[in-house]
């Protein structure tokens, strides 16, 4: 990331622009087809990287694929997602050993196999799915990417054609951190689209808690340092479960080993 800052030009004004307003929804000065536009971009040029982005093949593993975009639905089926119809929502399966998942904006997500061998269920991995999906819903990530890039270099990518610097992106959104307050944010937002559902929605809690319970100080965690934790995360995530009305979901263990079993 200190690299990426290093030679960023810091002649572009940083532009607050995901200011609180009276509904529930930031302000961003990019339009929702910018979103789209820059996601597009960040697809096209993960596919063309096949070294860096291993994408599990959907022809050798339909069923993996199958259970991705059957938790998807189930969350967007909440009727919660924001831009649940504009957006593409396209989940890809990256195959490797790492437990990281990644959004673009627009609604293009990545997850890491290794994630989900990790995780213990199926609500701890709609958490999750459901926090990326939080990022892209609530068009987090372009807010991110502004942070480091600055607006003039986002509005020229989207409208002109630069593939160094579309590469230069889409590698940066494995290593840029969210902030704090989107963070939380999309924690809670994982909650609401998953409460109620079929699963329980404390999911994404159960994921850090596993996190803590085991040997993660985070260097080794590519997920706990793009999408950083503060001591409340956990609490908070309940919080929000309990002000919701404590509706409790399944954990779905079973269907996830299914899941697994359907990874290379
Ligand atoms: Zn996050």
């Amino acid at each position: 990331m200190k690299t990426i800052l290093k030679i960023t030009p810091l002649l572009f004004i940083v532009v607050v622009f995901f200011t609180n307003c009276n509904k529930d929804e930031p302000i961003n000065i990019f339009t929702v087809e910018d979103d789209k536009t820059l996601g597009l971009q960040v697809k096209d040029e993960i596919e063309s990287d096949p070294a860096t982005y291993p994408i599990l093949s959907e022809t050798a593993y339909p069923d993996a694929y199958k259970h991705l975009r059957r938790i998807r639905d189930t969350i967007l089926a909440s009727g919660k997602v924001g831009y649940a119809d504009e957006f593409n929502w396209e989940c890809k399966l990256i195959n490797d050993d790492v437990l990281n998942a990644f959004c673009a904006p627009g609604g293009y997500i990545y997850v890491y196999t290794g994630l989900i061998n990790y995780l213990d269920n199926e609500a701890q991995f709609a958490g999750v799915l459901g926090h990326e999906m939080a990022h892209a819903a609530r068009r987090h990530s372009t807010s991110q990417l502004t942070k480091a890039y600055g607006v003039s270099v986002l509005l020229s990518l989207i409208t002109g054609n630069d593939p160094g610097l579309i590469a230069q992106v889409t590698a940066s959104l494995l290593v840029l951190a969210f902030s704090r307050s989107n963070e939380n944010d999309a924690d809670a937002y994982s909650v609401v689209y998953l409460n109620p559902s079929h699963y329980d929605a404390r999911g994404v809690a159960g994921f850090f808690e596993k996190l803590h319970e085991g040997d993660s100080s985070g260097t080794n965690i590519p997920f706990l340092s793009t999408h950083p934790s503060d001591a409340n995360r956990i609490e908070n995530i309940n919080n929000k479960w309990m002000d919701l009305g404590s509706v409790e979901g399944d954990w779905d263990s079973l269907s996830y080993i299914s899941f697994k079993n359907s990874l290379p």
